[in-house]
């Protein structure tokens, strides 16, 4: 979206919110001054202890190891607690709420989508996740609706419709709907279908019309997906620099849905900034995303042998098989990883109900912890996080005011305040150690006592 036209909205926002709110946006920003806490800005192993954090408007004024001296602030005593950056996720489907691919292209309205992902909007931001961006699927609307405040949800990064080949990852028609024939996810633009260079220009241009800050290019294939084996190498080596020049012309990047070597390779090659999944990762790929300053994220439930017992995978011979394959492939994932590390983001993965996905937010949370520990998974869930939503460039970006993902001067006050240390105890940021058959999970963990964003408090249990 052009700067001119989203300042033009912006002025819009706030000339109608002046209608209701003349008096407060009249008077000086107000200040909110955490004193008693300790710090973890997203970045460094130690805590600042015993520090302090003042907040003007919505972006973070000062930080200190210091008491602050601010008169006129609305103090809140942290007693010990931990303070960071509110949580983000990178790979998140909030439009997407399943049973199946096909289900919703069959059966789902505008309505259906709309109503999931602003319920699942709202979920994310109670889990502490005060940024999400959507791996395919959404378009601007819903952005729109959280800025204004209509709704309640994290500052959100949508990718518009996947991009994918015709029999690829994101090809959600019928078995029997021939080259070309509309489809549902295609007329709502969350998927579409490209073949050659100028449909990913169409597309792809498309999407950043309606509101997405990146686009998202399908590689490879799936596990339960019904037309394509894990190890597909889609997208010719123009169609992947197509994607990444449109993206260009935004300022923006690619992220690559990407399982097999070559893709990876393809992909970065291409300019692609951000590998999803890339579960054959080695070291090799590592040096040359460290070269270039790509990121990959990682949703670590792929690994759970429960994958293998979950109906849609056992019943299926095909899907089975393609999981044993998978499994005996992406084996040493994790330890390459350990041993070649790169900038590795927080992703879940999730299509399902706001209930399943709660679930599943809370276990990708425990394996991050179980796999790289609670340091690497808090830097992973916050200025890892940032950086990857920054890469949507100066003019694509929706949130250019102030940094995300770490506690700095300058940045934007997205804060959580959370009952312990999560460096010491990470179960405290909401993990559960269970995915299929867990328990429902509550609407927020009450161990996150405050949930802040653009400076406004959604949640805080202090009193
Ligand atoms: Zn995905």
């Amino acid at each position: 979206m052009p700067s001119s036209f989203r300042s033009v909205m912006f002025a819009t926002v706030i000339a109608l919110s002046n209608l209701g709110l003349a008096e407060a946006q009249e008077d000086a920003p107000r200040q909110v001054l955490f004193t008693n806490v300790n710090i973890f800005d997203g970045v460094n192993a130690d805590l600042i202890e015993n520090g302090s954090v003042l907040i003007e408007g919505n972006l973070i004024k000062t930080v200190s190891a210091n008491p602050i001296e601010a008169p006129d602030a609305e103090v809140i005593d942290g007693e010990g607690r931990t303070l960071t950056p509110g949580f983000i996720e990178n790979h998140a489907h909030l439009m997407l709420m399943g049973p199946s691919l096909s289900a919703m292209e069959a059966n789902s309205t505008w309505e259906d989508f709309g109503i999931h992902a602003t319920l699942m909007a709202k979920m994310y931001l109670l889990q502490g996740f005060t940024t999400v961006r959507d791996a395919g699927g959404a378009n601007g609307g819903l952005r729109r609706a959280i800025d204004a405040g209509q709704i309640v949800g994290p500052r959100y990064y949508p990718s518009g419709a996947f991009l994918s080949t015709r029999g690829g990852h994101a090809d959600f028609g019928n078995f029997t709907a021939p080259p070309g024939s509309e489809t549902n996810f295609g007329r709502l633009n969350m998927a579409q279908e490209v073949s050659g260079v100028d449909d990913i220009y169409l597309y792809g241009r498309n999407n950043f019309r309606m509101g997405a800050t990146q686009l998202k290019f399908m590689q490879s294939g799936g596990v339960v997906s019904a037309f394509d084996p894990w190890q597909l190498l889609a997208g010719s080596k123009e169609e992947i620099e197509a994607a990444v020049q449109v993206a260009g012309e935004y300022g923006s990047y690619v992220m690559a849905h990407s399982y097999r070597k070559e893709a990876i390779m393809n992909a970065l090659d291409a300019g692609v900034m951000s590998i999803e999944h890339g579960f054959s990762f080695d070291c090799e790929i590592a040096e040359k995303m460290n070269e270039i300053g790509a990121y990959i994220t990682t949703n670590l439930t792929a690994f759970d042998p429960g994958l293998l017992d979950i109906p849609a995978v056992k019943n299926q011979p095909s899907s089975l098989a393609k999981a044993i394959s998978a499994s005996a492939t992406f084996a040493n994932y994790v330890p390459n990883m350990k041993e070649c590390p790169v900038k590795r983001g927080f992703q879940t993965d999730c299509v399902g109900t706001v209930e399943a996905c709660n679930i599943q937010i809370a276990y990708e949370k425990h394996l991050n912890n179980e796999f790289f520990g609670p340091y690497q998974s808090m830097v992973t869930l916050t200025s890892i996080g940032g950086e990857i939503a920054a890469l949507s460039g100066d003019f694509t970006n929706p949130y250019t005011e102030g940094k995300l993902g770490v506690i700095e001067e300058g940045a934007y006050a997205d804060i959580l305040l959370i009952d312990g240390n999560p460096l010491e105890d990470f179960s405290v940021v909401g993990t559960g150690d269970k995915w299929f058959g867990a328990e429902p999970r509550p609407e927020s963990p009450e161990t996150i006592r405050i949930i802040m964003k653009d400076g406004v408090m959604y949640k805080n249990t202090l009193n």
